[in-house]
């Protein structure tokens, strides 16, 4: 099946695009998605006032990271269902574009996210006729990329994904990302980072997703820690430009097990999601390498996912897994970011019982080149 075309853009003129984007659709009516404190902190405001001037508006604000059903019902309630909108804009982090998503998935909708959640079917979701437009604030999840969309409830994480989701038009614009936090700079590029990794090994890569993920890697690795550490304009345009790649890798063959066992640690023990993927990713790196023939779950074979990690390896610099792995928790030092997670709070059996516990969605370790039981799991998490 072909995957849905979506327009893309990169620079510092995509608020231009934007508008441009938005008189070609006669878009009059429109609903903008937005962060909390980055809208007017970060000239976002001032920046689309242009882009909005004589458009009808309805603003929304995301006040949480990591969106709860609670959050997305709240929003939804404040949207007019008498009112057509042509478009949905989102400017921010991936929970902003995320949300975005599930605002376009359940608009109108006689079916309602919790009812969703129960289903988990694709043919179930009918998203809202409008065009999706994401700008994404921080170089990290690739949202703008993929047509998954994660949501949770009662700290259990769920993934909502449609085809008609992938954002019409994604739109990045590397000078936003200037202004984030220093810590979000860091995880949001692990994640971008890790991402690519990921999509690399899972056992649905495919020729297009592995050049897109090794692209992805590659820009990250050399750049990660000057956009963290000094934001230069190229590395946060190469940042810009990995986070996207990822994105586009991960739409093609979903994440694996550090992004399934990190979940619990981020709705838990609130270590922010691309810093828990990016310990996960030390640590699996070591535990794929060490595939054998009855625990590969790639059915192209156990030599060819140690080719396939071996290439992971060059591309962190290393000579061995075990040199790249440790490249990787050097990385996270590097930007400021803990490597172990007791001293993230993880330390006690009940601890680690709940990241157990929670961290095995079928669906993503199954993605994983080897499998991984409870035994492996605790021994990678002490
Ligand atoms: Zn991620």
């Amino acid at each position: 099946m072909a995957m849905p075309q979506q327009q893309h853009y990169q620079g510092d003129d995509g608020w231009a695009k934007i508008a441009d984007y938005l008189d070609a659709i006669s878009a009059s009516n429109i609903l903008l998605v937005t962060g909390n404190n980055m809208y007017r902190a970060s000239g976002v405001e001032q920046a689309l006032e242009p882009v909005l001037r004589k458009r009808k508006v309805t603003h929304l604000t995301c006040f949480h990271a990591n969106p709860r059903v609670e959050d997305v019902n709240q929003l939804l309630d404040q949207i007019d269902n008498k009112e057509s909108h042509q478009a949905i804009i989102a400017v921010g982090g991936g929970s902003v574009i995320d949300v975005a998503k599930l605002l376009k998935a359940f608009r109108a909708n006689s079916l309602n996210l919790v009812e969703h959640l129960g289903y988990k079917d694709e043919q179930e979701l009918h998203p809202a006729d409008l065009k999706l437009i994401a700008a994404p604030s921080t170089a990290g999840s690739g949202s703008e990329a993929t047509r998954f969309a994660v949501v949770y409830k009662d700290k259990e994480k769920f993934s909502i994904e449609h085809d008609r989701l992938l954002p019409d038009f994604s739109v990045v614009i590397p000078s936003l990302l200037a202004s984030v936090p220093s810590h979000v700079a860091a995880s949001s590029g692990m994640d971008a980072l890790c991402q690519g990794i990921e999509s690399y090994w899972s056992i649905h890569s495919t020729e297009q997703s592995r050049e897109l993920a090794a692209q992805a890697i590659r820009l990250a690795w050399a750049s990660i820690e000057e956009a963290v550490n000094q934001r230069t304009t190229q590395s946060l345009n190469n940042m810009a430009q990995a986070s996207h790649l990822a994105g586009r890798a991960i739409n093609i063959t979903r994440t694996t097990a550090p992004h399934a066992v990190s979940y619990p640690l981020t709705s838990y023990f609130g270590i922010t999601h691309g810093h828990a993927v990016g310990i996960l990713t030390a640590q699996f790196l070591r535990y794929n390498a060490a595939v054998t023939k009855d625990d590969c779950l790639d059915s192209r074979g156990t030599e060819w996912v140690v080719d396939r990690l071996d290439e992971i390896t060059a591309m962190l610099g290393a000579d061995t897994i075990d040199e790249a792995a440790r490249a990787l928790t050097k990385k996270l030092k590097s930007i400021g970011l803990e490597t172990s997670f007791s001293q993230l709070g993880i330390r006690t059996e009940q601890d680690i019982q709940i990241v157990i516990q929670h961290g095995f969605d079928p669906g993503r370790v199954r993605n994983n080149p080897r499998s991984i039981n409870e035994v492996s799991l605790k021994k990678l998490i002490t």
